[in-house]
């Protein structure tokens, strides 16, 4: 009786060893949220007056949400109340993680060719007047950028691809008339903060009469924010 007794207990903490060693081995993944705009820069402006820095914080609510049931990834959010960071502000919380993804979330315009849906922005140089206009009023709290692009614009614009790849068939599955207007390169501010992966994510177009109606709904949020931690997942897992 003892005996069993004594492997029963041997095999109880052999588990508990060998799940904390499993625990220690599997390598977490940090990926920082870029929550763009806040205080006195508003963003754009949707549909019944919805501003676009009040809605990113919405969506990210729901991300912290999506990330406590999960593992594997660790989640930074630069910002999680209605105040404007600075580019060096959110400069020194990026490079105090220099091994870590960034994702910068915003929403579209229809002024700006961002009628509906996503569109994801990898930093690299354009020519396409309309990016370098929506980039310099996005970004016009931020002024002196550093001028070129730190990443790799193979790997990021393969981190692009899969991102919008992902959130677009993963939404579709749950909305109608989901569209992208696929990947782009422009050199965003906060892209050259970085020398990992990193993305700017056009989640959904804020004064699109379908799309502008379905951010005010917390699902359609939640299902945003599932889908886009699940195309990091699947980025991070290839
Ligand atoms: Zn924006």
């Amino acid at each position: 009786m003892t005996k069993i007794k004594y492997l029963l207990l041997a095999l109880v903490f052999s588990s508990i060893f060998n799940s904390s060693l499993l625990a220690q081995s599997s390598s977490v993944q940090t990926v920082l949220i870029d929550v763009a705009h806040g205080g006195e820069d508003q963003g754009r402006l949707g549909v019944l007056e919805a501003k676009e820095s009040e809605v990113l914080l919405a969506i990210s609510d729901e991300l912290r949400e999506v990330a406590k049931d999960r593992e594997g990834i660790k989640l930074i959010f630069l910002r999680a109340e209605d105040k404007l960071l600075s580019l060096a502000e959110r400069e020194k919380i990026i490079s105090a993680q220099p091994l870590a993804l960034l994702v910068s979330i915003h929403l579209g315009v229809s002024s700006f060719h961002t009628e509906s849906g996503i569109s994801v922005y990898y930093c690299a140089p354009t020519s396409v007047a309309d990016d370098l206009v929506f980039i310099a009023e996005e970004e016009k709290f931020f002024t002196n950028a550093p001028l070129d692009c730190q990443g790799e614009e193979v790997r990021d614009k393969l981190f692009a691809q899969q991102l919008e790849g992902e959130l677009t068939k993963n939404l579709k599955l749950y909305y109608d008339g989901v569209q992208s207007s696929g990947v782009k390169k422009a050199p965003w501010a906060i892209l050259k903060t970085t020398k990992q992966p990193a993305a700017v994510v056009l989640l959904s177009s804020l004064d699109h009469p379908v799309e502008g109606r379905r951010l005010m709904d917390r699902r359609y949020r939640r299902v945003l924010a599932t889908s886009l931690y699940q195309s990091i997942e699947k980025y991070l897992q290839k």
